[in-house]
């Protein structure tokens, strides 16, 4: 046991200044904002092992200390949340998610996605939720990013104003779409997307591609995209692509619920029969989607049906690069309608196990991949010192069965309770 503790102690030292200068600028602060969460399995999204009988110590919404309880001390008037038997993981981070409106937060949230970035499409009111969040030790919902408006500009000119544009509107990062729809509309241009992409990188942004093929995946990377919001669907990834994405250490998001959602309703998935689905689930949703013309429209649509087989691409590709060491942040493109925030999320975690990643990759490419992904590894994507309080209390570990990150107990971010 003794090995695991050793890299906990030498962050928290490390990290020890932070911590003394977040107690002082909490002046007057009350012993309540200290929690302490013991007797729970401690799975810190590191590479070491779970560690049993742990105590995560809280101060204002930051992780002051996790690892063996011996090891940490409780401060008298602390909180104590006793979590016996219980398992806590990193909250889940989806990389490509669309939040509509500030209450979708609350949604992610209930099922423990507790960080969400939007790949576009934000009013004011998720850009102002997000400002919120940004030192709120008494957050009970999930974290947002934002891209603003998805790009579409036709020419380079045209390019550089977008990305002054949502540079001014102070997003996190610059969304376009290299897509012909199953060839029913026209495609940005690779003189379009390279225009963006370098404004964005002269003004400091990163860019995320929405892609569908192989080679417009290679000549995006090749321009400098920074992050893969899709899989590649249209035929198996290859030697060449896996190189370029290595080189300069680009992130795919594999979004493989993105695909079920434009079959899945040709009739009613077992899952609309679901307590645990039905207790968060937009009930509009519910119904237009079990309306038999709409089903029988969607068993009949060509590009339904592709984007079925295009899945089982997905599957192939997300296994293949994981394997070759090519890092994969969670994602679904849950958010636009019949994409339900929360579940899906859950739903593509057993999906990239189907794929054939093993539980400790798809929770690695849900918590600590996709924060370094997402350029937020400095205060998510684990459980150490100086970090945000965001986690999971799972009845079960979901190492051992994937399934498991379904027996959600309770949820915290911030070390706030979710209300759920
Ligand atoms: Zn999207």
């Amino acid at each position: 046991m003794l090995a695991p503790r050793m890299p906990v102690y030498r962050r928290r030292s490390s990290l020890w200044g932070c911590t003394m200068l977040l107690v002082a600028s909490a002046v007057g602060a009350q012993a309540s904002s200290t929690r302490a969460f013991t007797g729970l399995t401690l799975i810190d999204g590191t590479d070491g092992p779970p560690v049993q009988g742990a105590t995560v110590l809280v101060r204002d919404g930051r992780i002051v200390a996790a690892g063996p309880s011996r090891g940490v001390t409780i401060p008298a008037g602390a909180e104590r949340i006793v979590l016996d038997g219980k398992t806590a993981i990193p909250g889940l981070i989806n990389a490509h998610g669309h939040v509509n409106e500030p209450t979708d937060l609350r949604t992610y949230a209930a099922y423990g996605v507790t960080t969400v970035f939007s790949l576009g499409g934000e009013g004011p009111p998720v850009f102002a939720a997000r400002r919120e969040q940004e030192s709120s030790p008494a957050l009970d919902r999930a974290r947002v990013f934002v891209a603003g408006p998805v790009l579409n500009p036709a020419t380079p000119a045209e390019a550089r104003t977008q990305v002054a544009g949502v540079k001014g509107q102070n997003v996190d990062i610059v969304k376009i779409r290299v897509d012909d729809n199953l060839g029913t509309t026209q495609k940005m241009t690779p003189e379009v997307y390279r225009a963006v992409i370098d404004e964005a990188h002269r003004l400091g942004l990163r860019v995320a591609a929405h892609l569908f093929y192989l080679a417009d995946a290679k000549s995006l990377i090749a321009a400098g995209a920074d992050l893969v919001a899709h899989s590649v669907r249209d035929t198996d990834v290859d030697d060449e692509l896996i190189a370029a994405l290595k080189a300069r250490g680009v992130c795919v998001s594999p979004t493989l619920m993105r695909e079920v959602s434009t079959f899945v309703y040709e009739s009613t998935p077992d899952f609309f029969a679901d307590p645990f689905f039905l207790a968060h689930a937009n009930k509009e949703w519910v119904r237009t989607l079990q309306e038999p013309a709409r089903q029988q429209a969607m068993r009949t649509s060509t590009s339904a049906q592709r984007y079925k087989a295009a899945l089982e691409v997905a599957k192939r590709n997300v296994k293949r690069l994981a394997d070759a060491g090519v890092p994969i942040a969670m994602g679904t493109d849950t958010g636009p309608t019949g994409r339900f925030q929360g579940y899906f999320e859950l739903m593509e975690l057993e999906l990239m196990g189907q794929a054939g990643l093993t539980p400790r990759q798809v929770l690695a490419s849900a918590t600590r991949d996709a924060a370094r992904c997402m350029k937020l590894e400095r205060e998510l994507g684990t459980l150490e010192p100086g970090k945000w309080a965001d986690f999971v209390v799972l009845d079960a570990n979901p190492l051992d069965d994937i399934r498991n990150f379904r027996r959600i107990s309770a949820v915290y971010v911030a070390g706030n309770r979710v209300p759920r």
